[in-house]
């Protein structure tokens, strides 16, 4: 599942924060924290952790769709375009809604955000090239939506139906389907699978599988869920209170999690013939707006010491693309999770 590739996005100790005003107080969320990412091209790089760690505030900054009360704290986004690499938070609004037009793409948590429940779906890929290809004509457009729908396996008449009449899977493979239409070179999904059953969830997986291997594109996916990662993506960010702690292939992060909040994260998934009581993570999150001093998962850790307390752990690396920010790597004080 491994592959060799250039890095198509990085950040550099990326800073967006929410900036609120709370009757003349300021209130800082701390959403994403000094994030440096190395996003390969033709991977799907999964970043999990609990809700409210700051991950879907981390895929708009990524999509460079940062507006009040969000704010562009520090760091830098770079994303590769044609070989070169561009700094795209220090382009002009144009060059940036042109950037996403045309290279970039978002799939949003659920359907209706997307598809207008008024239009027939054929009428929603007309409205979607006609903001993206305006100089497109209608009959181009309807051959590339037939094409993409035979490609991806959707029924044929979809193109006539209204929203309402399709279900929630089939709503979101479109959406997904729309999302992949001018072949982006990165797409970001924001849960496209949550509120799905399992049997249907299998089946946007299986899509989102097959639009990466035949676009060989970049998809960056968000979800809560590790055993969607686990099916789908080829390297994994875990996230905690708007930091990276983590980071690994798929199987480094499955078969020896290093930080102990992944340890909770994957034991806490069922197992297979395993009748285990499974352990959650104990606890509840710290607010991103009063962070506690130190590493952020100290209050919830069993195996926090002084330094803990302190300051946050830099990254160590255990292995060839395996890092994790914890105080305790390479003291043997605690293990892997079996
Ligand atoms: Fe636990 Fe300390 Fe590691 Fe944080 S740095 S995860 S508190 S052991």
């Amino acid at each position: 599942m491994e592959i060799q590739t250039e890095t198509i996005l990085r950040t550099e100790n990326l800073k967006a924060f929410y900036v609120l005003d709370m009757h003349g107080t300021q209130k800082i969320v701390k959403a994403v924290n000094e994030v440096d990412l190395a996003i390969k091209e033709n991977e799907i790089y999964g970043i999990a952790g609990e809700s409210g760690c700051g991950k879907t505030t981390l895929l708009k900054a990524l999509f460079n769709v940062i507006e009040p009360p969000l704010r562009l704290i520090g760091g830098k986004i770079y994303y590769r375009v044609n070989w070169e690499e561009v700094e795209v938070t220090s382009l002009s609004p144009e060059e940036k809604r042109r950037l996403r037009l045309e290279y970039i793409s978002y799939i949003p948590q659920g359907s209706m955000s997307v598809l207008n429940p008024v239009l027939k779906i054929k009428e929603s890929y007309q409205d979607f090239i006609a903001s993206h290809v305006p100089e497109q004509s209608r009959k181009e457009t309807m051959e590339l939506a037939q094409k993409q729908i035979v490609e991806l396996g959707l029924p044929k008449n979809i193109l006539n139906a209204y929203p309402h009449q399709l279900s929630g899977g089939m709503r979101q493979r479109v959406t997904i389907a729309l999302s992949a239409l001018l072949s982006p070179r990165i797409m970001i999904g924001d849960e496209p699978t949550t509120a799905l059953d399992v049997v249907v969830q299998r089946g946007v997986i299986q899509m989102l599988k097959e639009i990466q291997r035949k676009l060989q594109n970049t998809i960056i996916l968000v979800t809560h869920d590790m055993g969607v990662h686990a099916n789908v993506a080829h390297r994994i960010g875990i996230m905690y209170a708007g930091k990276i702690v983590e980071e690994g292939t798929t199987i480094q992060i499955f078969d020896n999690p290093l930080h102990p909040y992944t340890q909770f994260l994957i034991n806490s998934l069922p197992k297979f013939g395993d009748k285990m009581m499974r352990e959650s993570v104990p606890g509840s999150p710290p607010s991103l707006a009063d962070l506690p001093r130190g590493c952020p998962f100290h209050p919830r850790c069993p195996y926090t010491k002084d330094i803990c307390r302190e300051s946050m752990p830099g990254f160590s690396y255990p292995d060839e693309k395996h890092r994790v920010a914890c105080w305790l790597i390479g003291e043997g004080e605690h293990g892997k999770a079996s």
